[in-house]
Order: structure tokens, then C-alpha cells, then sequence
């Protein structure tokens, strides 16, 4: 069984969350799942980069910001793969293109091509839990190209794709989709189960829980998404056909 699990920067926003992370993938993989896990950077940390950058050069190059902005993920991914050690569990912690996340060259906004090499697959060969960085890849001339805001959704989907994943679990600060914000609207209701179609739509009209390119790689690839709480790990909503 190989699962990928994606954690929202939420979800990894302080050491208590990220070692609760750390134990779920480390109990599948002890289970014998395959487990890659994508992290995305911790709580505020990509608006802290981008306002970062702003201070030192507002209209900074397209390249230099991805360049920059992508370290937040890595430093997720090196942290995750320690708290996963801790525990006792082999973890490496990969960036997009050590993954072989290759994009196109649109910086700030790429879109995933391929995955190129086996170094995931070799990784989770040798019993390790593998820990990629969410949100980037690298694009032509071996430049790392992000993938939009909300990308590491993206990075989940391509890697269940192109790893035969039997399932992708995307573990964000709600329990599932709902058709209003729900920490806006207490009175919105949660879908069991969702199509493709009516997801975007929901996107289109602003729902921020997935990132769009995510639903329509899924849709595209016949990929179930499972969109749920990682405070709670309670099932959520489907994504699917
Ligand atoms: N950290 C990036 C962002 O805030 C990517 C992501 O979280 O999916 O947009
Ligand atoms: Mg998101």
C-alpha cells in the first residue's frame, strides 16, 4: 500500500503538531504502507517571506523569489524527517527537484510535468519514510520554480499520480469541505463526499481548502481525494468522481 499524506502549514504550526504528524505516518509505515509524506511551510511563514522580500526589493526577480520563497517548505521537510528519527523511523526529507519535480519555467506559478529519476521510489524501497517539500519543483536550466500559492496541495496529487498511490489524504485545519467557510459561517455543512466538478466551482467562488490545480490533476489522473483534520485524523470528505 503506498499513501501520500500532505500537511498544511497549520498543521505543522508548532513542535506539539508536527511530532502528532510525525507519529501517524510513522504508525502507517510501521504498519507496512509506503508513506510519502508533502509538507507545506509552517503557519505564516510564506507570507512572512513574501512581505520579507517585499522589504528588500518590491518587484524582486520572479526567480529570486522562488528561490526564496521555496525555502520554507525545506525547512518543513528537514524538520518533519527529524521529528519522524526521533521516533525511531527512517525518514529523508527531499526538496522538489531532489524529489525530480520537474516544471515548467513559469516562476511563481509552474505547473509539475514530470517526476523524473526513482529517488522517491528507491527511498521508500530501502523501509524509509520519504518527506518532500511541498509547493516547488525545478524548472528549465535546474531553477527552482514554485508552483502558486497553495501548490503544495499540487505536489500531493502529482506524486500520488505518478507513484500509483492507493490513496492521497490532504490533513488541513478543517474537518473536510464544506459549502461555506465554515470559521466564517457556523452554520455551513460539511460534504461526505464531493465531485470533482462541484469542487472547483466551490474554489472558483472562493473555498481556499484546496488548491485548484490539485482538484483538476485529480480529476484528470481518476485520483480520490480525502480532505481532513489532522487535529483529529476523523474522516472527512471525499473528492472524487
Ligand atoms: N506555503 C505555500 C503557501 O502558503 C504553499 C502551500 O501552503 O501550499 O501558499
Ligand atoms: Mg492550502
Amino acid at each position: 500500500m503506498r499513501i501520500v499524506q500532505k500537511y498544511g502549514g497549520t498543521s505543522l504550526g508548532d513542535t506539539g503538531k508536527i511530532l502528532a504528524a510525525a507519529r501517524r505516518v510513522t504508525r502507517l509505515a510501521q504498519q507496512g504502507a509506503q508513506v510519502i509524506v508533502v509538507v507545506s511551510a509552517q503557519g505564516q511563514t510564506t507570507d512572512e517571506l513574501i512581505a520579507a522580500a517585499a522589504a528588500v526589493n518590491p518587484r524582486g526577480a520572479a526567480r529570486e523569489m522562488d528561490a526564496y520563497m521555496a525555502a520554507g517548505e525545506q525547512l518543513s521537510a528537514g524538520l518533519m524527517a527529524m521529528a519522524i528519527g526521533s521516533l525511531g523511523f527512517p525518514a529523508v526529507s527531499l526538496t522538489g527537484w531532489q524529489a525530480g519535480l520537474v516544471t515548467d519555467g513559469v516562476h511563481g506559478n509552474a505547473r509539475i510535468l514530470e517526476l523524473r529519476g526513482d529517488r522517491i521510489r528507491r527511498e521508500l524501497e530501502q523501509g524509509k519514510i520519504a518527506v518532500v517539500a511541498g509547493f516547488q519543483g525545478v524548472g528549465p536550466g535546474d531553477d527552482i520554480t514554485t508552483l502558486g500559492r497553495g501548490g503544495s496541495d499540487t505536489t500531493a496529487v502529482a506524486l500520488a499520480a505518478f507513484l500509483k498511490a492507493e490513496v492521497c489524504q490532504i490533513f488541513t485545519d478543517v474537518d473536510g469541505v464544506y459549502d461555506r467557510d465554515p470559521r466564517r459561517y457556523p452554520g455551513a455543512t460539511r460534504f461526505g463526499r464531493i465531485s470533482y466538478d462541484r469542487m472547483l466551482r466551490l474554489i472558483e467562488n472562493g473555498a481556499q481548502v484546496l488548491h485548484d490545480r490539485s482538484v483538476e490533476l485529480a480529476r484528470d489522473h481518476g485520483i480520490t481525494l480525502e480532505v481532513l483534520s489532522a487535529a483529529t485524523g476523523a474522516p472527512g470528505t471525499i473528492v472524487g468522481p
